[in-house]
């Protein structure tokens, strides 16, 4: 081997391939991307379809504002988006992407087909991709207003990576998971969630209080609902509502908190810290809290450029937040306090 190290440019492929190891691990989180650009579409019913968790296929079909016939190729190219045009798009961000990577990243990971036809068009669309080694050709289809991808034999061209997905029973609890979470951030959109040609979810969109509940009770079960203190407190631009458990629904895992920062799920140290101290005087001996809970503030006060998966969010004022949810939800448990402390797991 000679010691000159020779200078080149990656191929697209190789490029997408080494992109999608961040945002790529498995069926979960090609759903998660799926679902989030079905709902930037504006989609409100996103049916979800998977065989062999996800990994043989994954298809995710929405009604949103599909794509035009002439911009096919370009969705499925690496930053390529129709999100935001300039840095200054970026603060204040409404959409769940933007980085343009998505489509790329899966398409050059799977076999991938994308349908779609927009409102206006006389008919649908479609492109395929397989690993990405030829260029996209764009061929007639059958399929109302919206977009629907599917993706197949995930990881069949990286070996490697295929061999980190685990059983069809994890992965699939991962998928559904991820749906989980969709379905309690926009009540408003109706999802239909299928394995192995079995139902799993079937849930109406939810617009009054009731039928909210009742979409948490079918995703959480009845039990924590009975067993939860509805919340809605606002001050100083930040409104915080949802449902937080009562220390009689501990669990012996962190496995059923959910947090949205306007509408995007995250996971947040600041956040997570704030929780603990508000359960602390009525949660004890290692058991935690269960809740869903949703953050609402101006989208420039919060940064969600910090990861490619975007679970976490940066506070342009960390600390009025953190304060904001440590008092609300402090002051709602108080309602319990003392007396249903739980001392110890049963
Ligand atoms: P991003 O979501 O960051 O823009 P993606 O790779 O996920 O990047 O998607 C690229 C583009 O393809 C999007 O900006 C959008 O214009 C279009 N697109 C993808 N999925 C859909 C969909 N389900 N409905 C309508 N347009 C879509
Ligand atoms: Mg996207």
């Amino acid at each position: 081997m000679s010691n000159t190290a020779v200078i080149h440019l990656l191929s697209p492929l190789l490029a997408n391939q080494i992109a999608a190891g961040e945002v790529v691990e498995r069926p979960a989180s090609v759903a998660k991307e799926l679902l989030e650009n079905a709902l930037d579409a504006g989609a409100n019913r996103i049916d979800i379809e998977a065989e062999e968790g996800g990994v043989k296929l994954l298809r995710i079909r929405d009604n949103g504002r599909g794509i035009a016939h002439q911009q096919l190729p370009l969705a499925l190219e690496r930053h390529a988006t129709s999100k935001i045009v300039e840095l200054a798009d970026l603060e204040g961000v409404s959409t769940l992407g933007f980085r343009g990577e998505a489509l790329a990243s899966i398409s050059s990971v799977s076999r991938l087909c994308l349908t779609s036809r927009t409102a206006d068009a006389e008919q649908a669309w479609q492109v395929e991709a397989q690993g990405r080694q030829m260029e996209p050709l764009v061929q007639p289809a059958a399929h109302p207003q919206g977009t629907t991808v599917q993706v197949s034999d995930l990881f069949y061209n990286t070996p490697a990576r295929r061999k980190f997905l685990r059983t069809e029973r994890t992965e699939f609890d991962h998928l559904q998971e991820v749906v989980k979470r969709m379905a309690l951030a926009r009540f408003d959109v109706a999802f239909h969630l299928r394995h192995n040609n079995r139902s799993i979810y079937a849930l109406h969109s939810a617009t009054d209080e009731q039928s909210k509940a009742r979409r948490i009770a079918q995703l959480l079960g009845d039990e924590f609902m009975e067993q939860a203190l509805p919340i809605d407190i606002e001050r100083n631009g930040l409104r915080l509502w949802g449902w937080v458990g009562l220390p009689t629904f501990s669990r012996s895992q962190a496995d059923m908190q959910y947090f949205y920062v306007n509408g995007r799920t995250v996971r947040d140290k600041l956040v997570g810290h704030a929780v603990r101290q508000a359960y602390r005087d009525v949660l004890y001996g290692g058991r935690f809290p269960a809740f869903v809970l949703y953050l609402e503030l101006d989208p420039n006060k919060v940064d969600v450029n910090v990861h490619p998966t975007k679970h976490e969010v940066r506070f342009r004022d960390g600390r009025s937040v953190h304060d904001f949810l440590y008092s609300a939800l402090n002051r709602t448990l108080a309602e319990v306090r003392p007396g249903d402390a739980v001392s110890a797991p049963a």
